[in-house]
């Protein structure tokens, strides 16, 4: 391969690569400081229940501005800590920051769930079940208010295990939501093997749903799909009112999407949940 690009385009190739490396280098140098220093916070998207128009809860969704980096979406840094294996303490401080916010929720009176995402690397470290229980009952915070959003994923091979720990999150009382369905390439395996609550249609079927017959085609299967089998359906990335007249049609029970609100820091969160 290399030989038929050429000298030059090799070399181009080269650093280019050695130039991604480096990036990475720096954001895992500075993610573990920001680990250290709890720089990291949460920022809370609302759920809302398409019917009433409420907010039902929040996803929390990490949010990073580093001294020396600049803001670094979580697109750019949870990939280097999946790769690193900072994944581990990200996902501890992610589940600790959760549970921390829920219980001060529930101590000014309010009940909002609680999405947290978790990558699927988690699940190849001993000890997530536990880990959740524990910090919820630390908090004094009931299981049923918490959501874990897991991703379909090439590195998990072994369903079985998975199956395992998400049987005892369910058992629990947590709900389990699979985020961004229909992207990945083992969708309906997911679907089958795990026992999943709510399905999260990915945004890049909800975008042309008004326009696009077959994107609209998709989102209507999905639906009725995830009804057959017992699940509830939150559309994604919701950002145009003729969308949501469409999920509304469609019979989907909740969405997210700037349409409503952006993730926010956790005081406006809550004045949402007042109104
Ligand atoms: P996700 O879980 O699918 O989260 C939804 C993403 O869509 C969020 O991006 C959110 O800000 C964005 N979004 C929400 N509404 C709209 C909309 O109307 N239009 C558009 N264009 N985008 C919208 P964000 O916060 O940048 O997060 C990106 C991804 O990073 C998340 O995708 C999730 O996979 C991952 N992530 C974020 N926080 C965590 C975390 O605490 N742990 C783990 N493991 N992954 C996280
Ligand atoms: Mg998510
Ligand atoms: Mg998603
Ligand atoms: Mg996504």
């Amino acid at each position: 391969e290399s030989k038929r690009l050429g000298r030059g385009q090799t070399t181009l190739y080269d650093a280019a690569l050695g130039e991604r490396a480096r990036q990475a280098l720096r954001v895992h140098a500075r993610l573990q400081a920001a680990l250290r220093e709890d720089a990291l916070s949460l920022h809370f998207q609302p759920q809302v229940d398409v019917a009433s128009g409420q907010v039902h809860g929040f996803e929390a969704l990490l949010r990073w501005t580093d001294a020396e980096l600049g803001v670094v979406p979580p697109g750019v840094f949870i990939p280097v800590a999946e790769d690193t294996g900072l994944i581990g303490a990200l996902g501890e401080a992610v589940l600790r920051m959760a549970c921390r916010q829920m219980r001060q929720w529930q101590d000014e009176g309010f009940t909002a769930r609680v999405a947290i995402n978790l990558s699927p690397r988690e699940f190849l470290h001993p000890g997530l079940v536990a880990r959740i229980a524990q910090e919820l009952q630390r908090h004094g915070v009931p299981a049923q208010r918490l959501s874990v959003e897991v991703t379909e994923s090439a590195v998990i091979d072994d369903f079985a295990t998975v199956a395992e720990q998400l049987q005892a999150l369910v058992e629990l009382g947590v709900e389990v939501h699979l985020d961004d369905f229909g992207t990945g390439h083992s969708s309906l395996a997911w679907l089958k093997a795990f026992p999943i609550t709510a399905i999260k249609i990915d945004r890049s079927f909800v975008r042309d749903m008004a326009q696009d017959a077959s994107d609209e085609a998709i989102v209507r299967a999905v639906i009725g799909l995830g009804h057959t089998l017992g699940c509830s359906i939150v559309a994604e990335g919701v950002e145009k009112p003729e969308q949501l007249q469409r999920l509304r049609e469609l019979g989907c029970e909740a969405y997210q999407g700037w349409l409503f609100s952006p993730a926010l820091p956790a005081p406006q969160a809550a004045a949402l949940l007042q109104r």
